[in-house]
C-alpha cells in the first residue's frame, strides 16, 4: 500500500527526519491560505498522485509549454496560479504511464534553496533477507536513469534487522554521499531515523528523492516516496487510514471488498480461478494459445455462490472481456456445488460473453452433468489445455 508524499512526510517527521514545513491542500482557496501558516517568501506546489517524476511531467490539459506537477512560487498569488492549473487536471509521468493521473490533491511546502541533491533508500532485499541501503550522490533525476548510465554512482549496503541499525551503517551512508564533517552527522542522524521509521512502520520502500542540502548547510527530506507490506497492515490500523482508494484500481479495491485476490491485466479473456497457482497455470496457457488474460483471479478454496457471483461481476464490468474461462479444482469444495454457483451466477449476471468451465475434482461427473443440464450456453471442457483452446476459439468466434 503506498500513500501520498504529505502523508509520507508527516509520517517520517514524527520519526524526527527533517522535513520542511507544509500543508495539504484540497482547493486553491486552501492552497492560498497554506501559504500564512510557512515562512515564505519561497513557497513549492506539489501535484500529490502516487507517482513519481511530478517535476518533470505534463499536464494533459494545459499547453506543453506550462510547467510540471512541482512548482515554484513567490507569493501567495502565485500559489493560487498554480493551485488552479494543476487541480483536477490529468498529470502525465514517467511512472504513471499514457492515461497520466488526475491531481485532487496538492502539498504547499517551504520552499528551500538547494545547494546539493541526493538519494537515498531503504528496500526489503529478499535475497538477502535484509533491509537494503541505497544511496547516491545523483539526487533529484530519476534513479532508473542513473543506474543505467552510471551504477557506479550508486552504492548499496545491507542491514541485518537482527542486530539494526549500527554506527558504521551510518557512516557508510554518509561516505557513500561523500560527505564530512557536520554533514555527515545530519547524514547518518537521518539515515538512522529513516531506517528506525522503516522497521517501526512494517514499510516495504522508503525512497528520499531528493533528500537535499540547503545552502545554509542543512540536510533536509524534499520528496519521500513510502509504501507498506500489505500482510503487516493489521497491526498499523493508523497507516490503514492514509489509504487513498481513487488512487488504486476501482476493480481491484471492489475486490477487496469480497476478499477476491482480483489484479487487472490488459487482455480479453476473463479468468475466474480457484488457487493462485491454478490461476497463473491459467493465464500461462490462454497466452501459450495466442490470446490474453484480462485479469488474475483467485476465488479461494471455499468460493461460495455469493463469492462466484461477485467474481463473475468483477469480470464482466470490464468492456474488454470478450470470454470466460473458469478454471476450477473441486477439493474442499465439491464439483457439483460449484456448478450450480456458476449457473446461478450465470443467470444473474446475464452473461452476454462465451463461457468455458474447467472442473476437476471431487463429483466432477455430476459438476458436468449439471452444467449440461443448465441450458445456458456453456462450453465444458476437460483439462487446461483444452479449456484454453476452446475459450480462444470461441472468442474467434464470437467476433
Ligand atoms: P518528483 O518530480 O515527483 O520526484 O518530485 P520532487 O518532490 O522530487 O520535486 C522535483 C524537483 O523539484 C526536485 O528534485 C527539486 O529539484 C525541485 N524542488 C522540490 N522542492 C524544492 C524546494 O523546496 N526548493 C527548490 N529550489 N526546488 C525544489
Ligand atoms: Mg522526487
Amino acid at each position: 500500500m503506498n500513500i501520498h508524499e504529505y502523508q509520507a512526510k508527516e509520517l517520517l517527521a514524527k520519526w524526527g527526519v527533517p522535513i520542511p514545513k507544509g500543508v495539504a491542500a484540497f482547493s486553491v482557496e486552501e492552497a492560498v491560505a497554506a501559504t500564512k501558516q510557512l515562512p515564505g517568501p519561497l513557497y513549492v506546489v506539489k501535484a500529490q498522485i502516487h507517482a513519481g517524476g511530478r517535476g518533470k511531467g505534463k499536464f494533459k490539459e494545459l499547453p506543453a509549454t506550462a510547467k510540471g506537477g512541482v512548482r515554484l512560487a513567490k507569493s501567495a498569488e502565485e500559489v493560487g496560479l498554480a493551485a488552479a492549473d494543476m487541480l483536477g487536471n490529468t498529470l502525465v509521468t514517467i511512472q504513471t504511464g499514457d492515461a497520466g493521473k488526475q491531481v485532487n490533491r496538492l502539498y504547499v511546502t517551504d520552499g528551500v534553496d538547494i545547494a546539493k541533491e541526493f538519494y537515498l533508500a531503504f528496500l526489503v532485499d529478499r535475497a538477502t533477507g535484509r533491509v537494503a541501503c541505497v544511496a547516491s550522490t545523483e539526487g533529484g533525476m530519476d534513479i532508473e536513469t542513473v543506474a543505467h548510465d552510471t551504477p557506479e554512482k550508486i552504492q548499496t549496503f545491507t542491514i541485518d534487522p537482527a542486530t539494526g541499525w549500527r554506527a558504521h551503517h551510518g557512516r557508510s551512508v554518509a561516505a557513500a554521499l561523500g560527505l564530512s564533517g557536520d554533514l555527515a552527522k545530519q547524514a547518518a542522524d537521518t539515515a538512522a531515523k529513516l531506517y528506525a521509521a522503516f522497521i517501526g512502520t512494517d514499510a516495504s520502500q522508503i525512497e528520499i528523492n531528493p533528500l537535499a542540502v540547503t545552502d545554509d548547510g542543512k540536510l533536509m527530506v524534499l520528496d519521500a516516496k513510502v509504501g507498506f507490506d500489505p500482510n503487516a497492515l493489521g497491526r498499523h490500523p493508523d497507516l490503514v487510514a492514509l489509504r487513498d482508494l481513487t488512487e488504486e484500481d476501482p476493480a481491484e479495491v471492489e475486490a477487496s471488498k469480497y476478499d477476491l485476490a482480483f489484479i487487472k491485466l490488459d487482455g480479453n479473456i476473463g479468468c475466474l480461478v480457484n488457487g493462485a497457482g491454478l490461476a497463473m497455470a491459467t493465464m500461462d496457457i490462454i497466452k501459450l494459445n495466442g490470446a490474453f488474460p484480462a485479469n488474475f483471479l483467485d476465488v479461494g478454496g471455499g468460493a461460495d455462490k455469493e463469492k462466484v457471483t461477485n467474481a463473475f461481476k468483477l469480470i464482466l464490468a470490464d468492456p474488454a472481456v470478450e470470454g470466460i474461462l473458469v478454471n476450477i479444482f473441486g477439493g474442499i469444495m465439491r464439483c457439483d456445488i460449484i456448478a450450480e454457483g456458476i449457473i446461478a451466477a450465470a443467470k444473474e449476471v446475464n452473461l452476454g460473453v462465451p463461457l468455458v468451465v474447467r472442473l476437476e475434482g471431487t463429483n466432477v461427473e455430476l459438476g458436468k452433468e449439471i452444467l449440461a443440464n443448465s441450458g445456458l450456453p456453456i462450453v465444458s471442457a476437460d483439462d487446461l489445455g483444452d479449456a484454453a483452446r476452446k475459450i480462444v476459439a470461441e472468442v474467434k468466434k464470437a467476433a
